[in-house]
């Protein structure tokens, strides 16, 4: 049996973030996964190929606009199998970085599956047979998250994809029906509408994205609309069948009659689709074997029970990422696996963020952090709400992009910026200012004072601050 102060169950960016600090701060360290390399699902088949994807979708759209600017590429043809390894290439490169850094770091690499033993003892069942047992002073879980597959649109049928089938792009379907309006089920319906398929897009709530801003979410749902065969709210699949011809796919809503893969094949209210995507949600991996069998919690929604330091109810077992709760991004993971490193290492951090920026790399995408202005208006906060509409950027004028919006939420007295929302090409990169302000406790006169280059998208940051006080330069609007 061999022992070690950490090992990290799961290699995702939570868990090999955490391997790493915990390699650099001088502790002995075990990274266990079932992929040959650290990764996980962002690496292998989540964030990184779907973004690969959604890259080439812009700049397929950019090419059927171009010719409003007097540029003609003719109509794009698409070589899937070169896309597929455009994209896959992206997932080795990656994977290989993160296998060197692990023998930099000298960390022990386990390919298998793990089951607890007890609170100090797992044993790893080896991908290449055979088994190893570990002893350890703490670990940490990270065993992430996967895709949420309902009984009700659960059907034995390549045609009907999850995201990690979908992103494997077996062929362009002619119609293809997403199932979820969340982010997952927008970027990969983009990608797949870029691509030539007729898209449409089912959500059970009244509008996609949802708890997201509506002012946000209403300017890309302007655009899906173009993009998109159709989007159908309020809506529920209740029943799917494999049948020669396609996916037949019963919906139950109020906009449900004027959907469809095609008048021909709909029937009532069944339409058959040649493909399905059902991205409805993820569920933790938290019935690791073994973890009953320790003091871990796991709460009603299937998700470990975590303290700010990341400690779970068992004292020597950390548990961090998607497994432990919304919402179930990369860059949360990785800060909490930093946080459990650290706390094993001794030092008294926790993992408190005053922002946690989330983004949908749609087009446009959106983005926000901090509190939105939903959440106030649950919580009843009295916020001051300042927006610079796109339409007077210069830069967005030039990109021929103007439907974009920045708003800032802030306190009315303090004049503190308390969140960012935002929606417009590349809202992604933007929101890392917005992040930062709210980290640093900035106010709008802060961020009004900051000079921003011109011309670019940032200024919107800055401009909308002088909204606030009635004074941008660009748009007229008093303060009242
Ligand atoms: C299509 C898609 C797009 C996404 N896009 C984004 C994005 O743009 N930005 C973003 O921030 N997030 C995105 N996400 C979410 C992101 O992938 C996750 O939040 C992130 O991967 C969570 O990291 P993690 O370390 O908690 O777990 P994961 O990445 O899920 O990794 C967990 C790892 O643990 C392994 N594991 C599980 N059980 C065991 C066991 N018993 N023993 C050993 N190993 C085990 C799993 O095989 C996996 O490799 C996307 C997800 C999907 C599906």
């Amino acid at each position: 049996m061999t022992s070690t102060q950490v090992v990290v169950v799961g290699g995702g960016p939570g868990g090999y973030a955490a391997a790493f600090l915990a390699a650099d701060l001088g502790l002995s360290v075990a990274l266990i996964d079932p992929e040959a390399k650290p990764g996980g699902v962002c690496v292998y088949r989540g964030c990184i190929p779907s973004k690969a994807l959604l890259h080439v979708a812009k700049l397929i759209d950019e090419a059927r606009h171009a010719s409003a600017w007097g540029v003609d590429f003719g109509e794009p043809k698409v070589d899937l199998a070169r896309l597929r390894e455009f994209k896959n290439a992206i997932v080795k490169r990656l994977t290989d970085g993160t296998g060197s850094l692990v023998k930099f770091r000298k960390i022990q690499y386990i390919q298998g599956l793990a089951t607890i033993d007890d609170p100090h003892t797992l044993t790893v069942k080896r991908t290449s047979g055979g088994e190893e047992t570990l002893r350890f002073d703490h670990a940490i879980l990270a065993t992430g998250s996967a895709p949420a597959m309902p009984a009700a649109l659960r059907v034995d049928d390549p045609r009907v994809m999850d995201s990690t089938s979908a992103l494997d792009l077996p062929d362009v379907p002619g119609s293809l029906l997403v199932v979820g309006g969340g982010y997952i089920g927008l970027e990969l319906g983009s990608v797949y509408a870029a691509l030539g398929s007729a898209v449409t897009v089912v959500e059970m709530t009244g509008g996609l994205l949802p708890g997201a801003d509506r002012d946000l979410v209403d300017i890309l749902a302007k655009r899906v609309a173009q993009t998109m065969k159709s989007v159908l709210l309020n809506t529920r699949v209740v029943r799917m069948k494999a049948e020669a011809e396609g996916i037949r796919v019963t919906l139950e809503g109020e906009d449900v009659k004027t959907a469809g893969a095609g008048e021909a094949s709909a029937r009532g209210n069944s339409q058959v689709f040649d493909r399905v995507l059902v991205a409805v949600g993820r569920r933790p991996n938290s019935a690791i074997p073994g973890l009953a069998s320790t003091r871990v919690k796991v709460n009603d929604r299937g998700f470990i029970v975590v303290d700010e330091q990341m400690r779970t109810e068992e004292p020597s077992i950390f548990a961090i990422g998607d497994v432990v709760g919304e919402p179930m991004l990369a860059h949360k993971a990785s800060h909490e696996g930093r946080v459990a490193a650290e706390v094993i290492a001794g030092e008294n951090v926790a993992f408190a963020p005053r922002a946690i920026p989330a983004v949908v790399f749609t087009d446009p995408e959106i983005a926000w952090c901090g509190l939105t202005e939903v959440q106030a208006k649950q919580e009843g906060r009295a916020v001051t709400i300042a927006k610079f509409p796109w339409g007077a950027s210069g830069r967005a004028l030039t990109l021929d992009r103007t439907d974009g919006l920045t708003k800032l939420m802030l306190d009315a007295e303090t004049e503190r910026i308390l969140g960012v929302g935002l929606v417009g090409p590349g809202a992604g990169e933007l929101i890392a200012e917005g992040v930062l302000a709210i980290e640093m406790g900035a106010n709008a006169t802060d961020l009004k004072l900051s000079i921003h280059p011109h011309p670019t998208l940032t200024e919107t940051m800055m401009e909308s601050a002088e909204v606030f006080f009635g004074q941008a330069t660009h748009v007229y609007r008093p303060r009242r």
